[in-house]
C-alpha cells in the first residue's frame, strides 16, 4: 500500500535566519503558523477519511520544527501524537536543521510518537552551504544523521541540486556522501529561483549563473539511479507543482513535471544502450505497463530524440517486464 502523509506546514517556524533561496510562504502557500486545536482538527478529519491510516503520517514541514518555542512545539506534537497507534496514523514526520538536533530534542520526539526526520541537508559542500546562508557546515549533517539513526528514527535528507556556488563535480560529490551516510529517503528539489529571495538578488546582479536545465536533470536522473540503487528510496524530485510557485518563480528548474522528465532520461539512455547495440534503424523494446509513459519519454520527447537520429522507436508492455527495466524485442 503506498505511503501518505498529512502535510501540515509550518512557515519559518523556528528558522534562526533567512537561507538564501528560502521563500516558505510561497512554497507551501501558507502564510501563519498552525495552532494546536488546528492541528487536532485536521487529523480528525483526515482520520475520518483515510482508506489507510496505517501507511499515513502526521508531517510538519515547512520550517525547522525542533527550533521553534519549545511550548509551542510540544502543544503540536501533543496534538498530533493523540491520532497515532492502533486503528489511527502510523506515526508523525517531522522536518528540520541539521543544527537543531540534539539528544535532547531527539528524546521527546520519540516521546511523541514521531517516527521520521527529515534534515533540510541541501549540500554537502561547506562552501556552496556557506554562500546559501545555510549557517551549519556538512558535518554538522553528518552528525545529526549518525544521532538520529543511533536513536532509531527513519532519516531523511533534502538535497537541492544547482545552489549558488555549486558545480557538476560538486553535486556528484554530494550524491556520493549522501550515498555513504544511507539516510532512509531523499528529497531531490532542484533550485527554483524565487521573487523575495537573496538568490534572486544574485541572478539578477548576474552573480548567480545556474546550470542549464538539461543538466540539472541529468545530474537529477543520475541521483534517481544511484540512490534508488543502494537503497534510499527518493521520495521527492522537484518541487511539487503550485500556483504560486509559478508566479513566484524567476529562474531555475522548476517544471510540474520534473520527476517524469528525469524518469524519461533515464529510460532515454537505456534505450540508446540496445539502440547502440543494434545499429539498425529500428528500436523494439518492452517495458512494463507502468513505464511506457516514461519510455516514450515527457511529451513523446524519447521517440522524438530517436526520430532526429533517424531511428523509429517501437514500444510494447508487457507486465512481466520488472518496472524500471527496458528489454529489447
Ligand atoms: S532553515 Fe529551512 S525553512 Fe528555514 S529559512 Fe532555511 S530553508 Fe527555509
Amino acid at each position: 500500500m503506498k505511503h501518505s502523509n498529512i502535510s501540515i506546514f509550518v512557515p519559518h517556524s523556528g528558522c534562526r535566519q533567512l537561507c538564501a533561496f528560502c521563500n516558505q510562504k510561497t512554497i507551501s502557500s501558507v502564510e501563519s503558523a498552525p495552532t494546536a486545536d488546528e492541528v487536532e482538527k485536521i487529523c480528525a478529519k483526515a482520520l475520518k477519511h483515510c482508506k489507510s491510516p496505517e501507511n499515513t503520517e502526521i508531517a510538519f514541514f515547512g520550517g525547522s520544527f525542533t527550533a521553534i518555542e519549545h511550548d509551542y512545539m510540544i502543544s503540536l506534537l501533543k496534538a498530533a501524537s493523540k491520532y497515532v497507534g492502533e486503528g489511527k496514523f502510523s506515526g508523525i514526520r517531522i522536518s528540520t536543521r541539521p543544527d537543531c538536533i540534539n539528544e535532547e530534542i531527539l528524546s521527546v520526539l520519540m516521546a511523541y510518537n514521531v517516527s521520521a526526520i527529515e534534515l533540510g541537508a541541501q549540500s554537502l559542500d561547506d562552501n556552496v552551504l556557506s554562500a546559501n546562508l545555510r549557517g551549519h557546515n556538512a558535518e554538522c549533517i553528518e552528525s545529526a544523521v549518525d544521532m538520529i539513526k543511533w536513536y532509531g528514527f527513519e532519516v531523511g535528507l533534502q538535497l537541492m541540486v544547482g545552489l549558488y556556488k555549486s558545480t557538476l563535480e560538486i553535486e556528484l560529490e554530494n550524491m556520493k556522501r549522501v550515498i555513504e551516510l544511507k539516510p532512509d529517503t531523499v528529497r531531490i528539489y532542484p533550485v527554483a529561483v524565487l521573487k523575495g529571495t537573496h538568490l534572486a538578488q544574485l541572478y539578477e546582479k548576474g552573480e548567480y549563473k545556474l546550470f542549464d536545465f538539461q543538466t540539472a536533470v541529468d545530474i537529477c536522473a543520475l541521483m534517481l539511479v544511484e540512490f534508488e540503487k543502494y537503497g534510499i528510496k527518493v521520495i521527492k524530485c522537484g518541487l511539487h507543482a503550485s500556483e504560486t510557485v509559478e508566479s513566484d518563480l524567476i529562474a531555475g528548474f522548476y517544471h510540474p513535471a520534473f520527476r517524469e522528465i528525469c524518469e524519461s532520461r533515464i529510460f532515454r539512455t537505456k534505450i540508446s544502450a540496445i539502440a547502440n547495440d543494434i545499429k539498425e534503424n529500428k528500436v523494439c523494446i518492452e517495458v512494463n505497463p507502468h513505464d511506457a509513459s516514461k519510455a516514450l519519454g515527457h511529451l513523446k520527447s524519447n521517440v522524438e530524440y530517436f526520430a532526429k537520429q533517424g531511428i523509429e522507436l517501437c514500444i510494447k508492455q508487457n507486465g512481466e517486464v520488472p518496472q524500471g527495466e527496458c528489454h529489447r524485442i
